[in-house]
């Protein structure tokens, strides 16, 4: 961050002489606008032949003498300000690193199958976004072919939580009754909330919505045993309805942050319902780049400086952990005490029958004249009958 506010710091610069500059080229051309006029005026009411000759070709040549210096005044000023504008490239230069493909295998996106999943992920990503039209672009540009059925869910998405964004429930609220059920499955809580904003924007309009909001009520009922307490809420707050809520006890209900709740409560269940993640993949991987870019960049540098170049060999996997953040944890992963690898597919996880697990790779190194000695406890064992475990 500190890259970033030294960057901006040179940039208020520039802005700072770029305004000013401006404000000064305004007044002295109109200082010399006002004074041609003027020269001009007297020239128009007393005619040349009346005017002394002389002292008029006097104040011509004072005249353009200003506008040359006003000129050369205004454009070495502009100068200047180039050399303030350098000044933010040469920031941008000194605190951000050029170059940060070497810390990305070469072969990466070598692959027309391996491209085409980029343009997937980043086609995906778009239809989240609602960038409809940027996304039918990309495909006709990169061939990439989306099934309509992948397209249809997230254009339900948008509409709808374009609709939430406008403050209109309806789209959302229809949404939840059609699939009541499997929300309910899910454990969401997303109809009876929308039911809830609902009935809270009803309360807002006054006591001349009052028997609407009463009406309105039964919408509670599917929902009363579950969330007794905030329907009882509700059900309280009619009581003031006619003095007005936001002076009562129950003004919290008008709070406005619960838009951009229920945006997130929809984005999340409608997500887990269509079996999508709540987050685009593109964010995620793109956020975890960034953090861990810093890091990458670091680890490459100090393995060129020591030429220990051996030490960065496997393409799937980083030579040290780095750390995203709690929110960056996914599932399990299981990394090989003895070999210090991350397990895989090819390499799972076995668990020893003494209870010790280690790789599989690490199994078969170990493994001598079909014994094996647990590198930990250390029991003798047959490897055969050691057993493979999944996360
Ligand atoms: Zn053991």
């Amino acid at each position: 961050m500190e890259q970033c506010a030294c960057v901006e710091r040179e940039l208020e610069k520039v802005l700072h002489r770029f305004v000013m500059y401006g404000h000064q080229s305004e007044e002295r051309l109109d200082e010399l606008l006002r004074s041609v006029c003027e020269i001009r005026g007297q020239l128009v009411a007393f005619g040349v032949q009346d005017a002394d000759l002389s002292v008029l070709s006097q104040t011509m040549a004072q005249c353009c003498k200003n506008i040359k210096e006003t000129v050369q005044m205004l454009a070495s000023r502009h100068k200047d300000i180039h050399g303030s504008v350098s000044k933010v490239g040469k920031a941008i230069d000194r605190n951000f690193d050029a170059e940060i493909s070497a810390v990305v295998a070469e072969t990466v996106w070598e692959t027309p199958e391996r491209q085409k999943y980029l343009s997937e992920t980043i086609v995906e990503h778009l239809y989240r976004q609602g960038m409809l039209s940027v996304a039918e672009d990309l495909c006709q540009e990169s061939g990439v072919v989306i099934d309509m059925s992948m397209k249809q869910p997230f254009l339900e998405l948008n509409r709808i939580l374009e609709a939430l964004r406008m403050q209109d429930l309806r789209p959302a609220l229809e949404w939840a009754v059609s699939n009541r059920q499997r929300l309910l499955d899910l454990n969401s809580s997303l109809e009876f909330k929308l039911h809830r904003l609902y009935f809270i924007s009803l309360l807002s309009g006054g006591i001349n919505n009052q028997m609407e909001a009463l009406q309105y009520a039964r919408h509670f009922q599917p929902f009363a045993s579950q969330h007794q307490r905030d329907i009882q809420i509700l059900m309280g707050s009619l009581v003031y309805l006619r003095h007005g809520i936001d002076n009562s006890p129950y003004r919290t209900l008008l709070e406005t942050n619960q838009w951009a709740e229920i945006c997130n409560i929809f984005t999340r269940d409608a997500c887990a319902l269509l079996g999508l993640s709540v987050e685009s993949p593109l964010s995620v991987s793109f956020a975890s780049g960034c953090m861990a870019l810093p890091v990458l960049m670091n680890i490459k540098q100090v393995i060129e400086q020591r030429q220990c170049s051996g030490v960065w060999t496997h393409k799937d996997e980083l030579p040290i952990e780095i750390d995203l953040g709690k929110k960056c944890w996914y599932h399990s992963v299981f990394a090989c005490p003895i070999l210090r690898q991350q397990t895989s597919e090819s390499n799972p996880p076995m668990k020893l029958i003494c209870g010790h697990v280690i790789s599989r790779d690490a199994l078969n190194k170990l493994t001598n004249a079909g014994k094996l000695k647990c590198p930990y406890c250390p029991m003798e064992q047959n490897p055969s009958h050691a057993k493979q475990i999944y996360f």
